[in-house]
C-alpha cells in the first residue's frame, strides 16, 4: 500500500490569512465554504439581505460536499460533533490560547510545511513579514500582475513611461522584494485567448492610445501585451508564472478560462522557455490541462481549488490530469484564504485521494508500489520545489 500520512505537503497555491480572533459561526462558514452567495452579491442584484435570504445563503454554503467533509475532519481534529456551532466554538477556544499553535497543530496534523502564496488577494495586501509572523510555515510569496495594472492606469501616463514603471515595479517584486514568481488572473478579466503577437510593444502603444481615447477594444489588447511581458520577464529571472485556468469566483469568465485557449500563446517559440503553472489545473476542464502538460514541456498542473472544493471530485481530478500530465509535471495546491483550517481540509482530501488514485493504479498493473510512493512524494512536494528552486 501506498502510504501518504507522513509525507510533507507543499501547497503550491493559496492566498495569506492573518489571526481574525473569534468569530461567529456564520462568519466562520462564509469565510471557509466556497461560493454559496453574498450579502453584497445580492444587494448589488437588488435582493435585501433579509434573515430569511441571509439563512438561504448560509444553506447553500453548508450544504456542499466539500464543507461537510471539512466539519467531518475538523471534528475528528477536535474529538467533537461534526456540528458547525460545535466546531466553531472548538476551533475559536483554541485561537484565544494562542493563534500560531493552533495553526501549527493543524498543519502538523497534515504535514503542511510551505505555502506558495499570492499576496495580491485579499487587497490591500498583507505585510509579507506579519504572515511570516504569524504562520508557522515556510511562506514563498509570489506577485500578481492585475492590481498593478490597475494603478498605472489609475496614474495616466503615456506608454513609455507605463512600460518603464510596470517593468521597474515587477523586476523590484522579483528581486529585493522577495517574490518569487508572478500570478496573472487574465481569465477573470479579458479572458485567456491571448495572441502571442500581443508581445509587440507597439500593441500595448496602440491599446494605451485607445483606452486615453476612450475607444473601443484597448483593454484586452493591452492586458494581453502585459501578460506576454510579463512572461518575458519571468524567463529573464528564471521564475515560473501562474495563470488561473478554469473555475473561480462567480466573476470568473468561465467560457474563456478554459486552458485549451492558451495553447497560441505557450507554444509560441518566444515563451516556450517559460515555466508555467496553470492554476486549478483548468477544473472542470482539467483533462485539457493535463495534455498541455504533457505536450509543453514547461507546463505544469496545480491542481487546487479543485481540490477541496469539488468534494469527492479530487481522486477523479488526480486520475484524470494523470491520464496525460508526467507525475513530475503535477502539483498539490489548495487555493485557500482566510482561514487555515480549507489549507488544513484540502490538504487531508488531497492527501486521501492521491492514495487512493496511486493505490488503484498499482492494482491495475499501471505502476510498480514503489514507484507510486516516489509519486506521491513529488506530487505533494517535491515537483514544486524544484519548480520554485527552493532547495
Ligand atoms: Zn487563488
Amino acid at each position: 500500500m501506498v502510504d501518504l500520512t507522513g509525507l510533507p505537503v507543499l501547497d503550491v497555491h493559496c492566498h495569506p490569512f492573518l489571526d481574525q480572533g473569534p468569530l461567529d459561526v456564520d462568519e466562520f462558514v462564509t469565510q471557509s465554504a466556497f461560493g454559496g452567495g453574498t450579502q453584497r452579491y445580492m444587494e448589488d442584484g437588488g435582493i435585501p439581505f433579509t434573515a430569511g435570504i441571509q439563512k438561504e445563503v448560509q444553506r447553500n454554503k453548508r450544504d456542499t460536499i466539500y464543507f461537510r467533509r471539512m466539519m467531518l475532519n475538523l471534528a475528528a481534529f477536535f474529538d467533537i460533533e461534526p456540528e458547525p456551532e460545535a466546531v466553531v466554538a472548538a476551533r475559536n477556544a483554541a485561537i484565544a490560547k494562542g493563534y500560531t499553535e493552533y495553526v501549527r497543530r493543524l498543519f502538523d496534523a497534515v504535514g503542511l510545511t510551505t505555502l506558495v502564496v499570492d499576496f495580491c488577494y485579499p487587497l490591500p495586501m498583507h505585510e509579507i513579514a506579519q504572515v511570516r509572523a504569524e504562520l508557522p510555515a515556510e511562506i514563498i510569496p509570489v506577485f500578481r500582475i492585475e492590481p498593478l495594472i490597475v494603478d498605472l492606469l489609475d496614474a495616466k501616463v503615456g506608454w513609455s513611461e507605463f512600460r518603464r514603471l510596470y517593468d521597474e515595479a515587477i523586476t523590484t517584486a522579483l528581486g529585493s522584494g522577495g517574490f518569487k514568481g508572478l500570478k496573472s488572473v487574465i481569465a477573470y478579466r479579458t479572458g485567456l485567448d491571448v495572441s502571442p503577437l500581443s508581445r509587440s510593444p507597439d500593441q500595448g502603444l496602440l491599446a494605451l492610445d485607445a483606452i486615453h481615447r476612450g475607444l473601443g477594444g484597448g483593454t484586452k489588447k493591452l492586458r494581453d501585451h502585459l501578460l506576454c511581458r510579463a512572461m518575458e520577464l519571468c524567463i529573464e529571472h528564471d521564475v515560473p508564472i501562474q495563470i488561473h485556468t478554469g473555475m473561480g469566483d462567480y466573476e470568473v469568465n468561465l467560457v474563456l478560462s478554459r486552458p485549451a485557449y492558451l495553447m497560441d500563446l505557450l507554444r509560441f517559440p518566444a515563451f516556450r522557455a517559460c515555466k508555467v503553472l496553470l492554476v486549478h489545473t483548468g477544473y472542470p476542464f482539467h483533462g485539457e490541462a493535463g495534455y498541455m502538460a504533457n505536450v509543453l514541456p514547461r507546463v505544469y498542473c496545480d491542481v487546487s481549488e479543485g481540490v477541496p472544493f469539488a468534494g469527492h471530485g479530487a481522486a477523479r481530478i488526480f486520475r484524470e490530469v494523470l491520464e496525460m500530465a508526467p507525475i513530475s509535471k503535477v502539483v498539490y495546491g489548495s487555493d485557500g484564504f482566510r482561514v487555515p483550517e480549507i489549507n488544513f481540509t484540502s490538504a487531508m482530501v488531497g492527501k486521501e485521494a492521491l492514495g487512493r488514485v496511486l493505490n488503484d493504479l498499482v492494482a491495475e498493473g499501471m505502476l510498480r508500489e514503489a514507484d507510486a510512493q516516489a509519486a506521491a512524494g513529488m506530487i505533494l512536494a517535491a515537483n514544486a520545489r524544484e519548480l520554485y528552486r527552493l532547495d
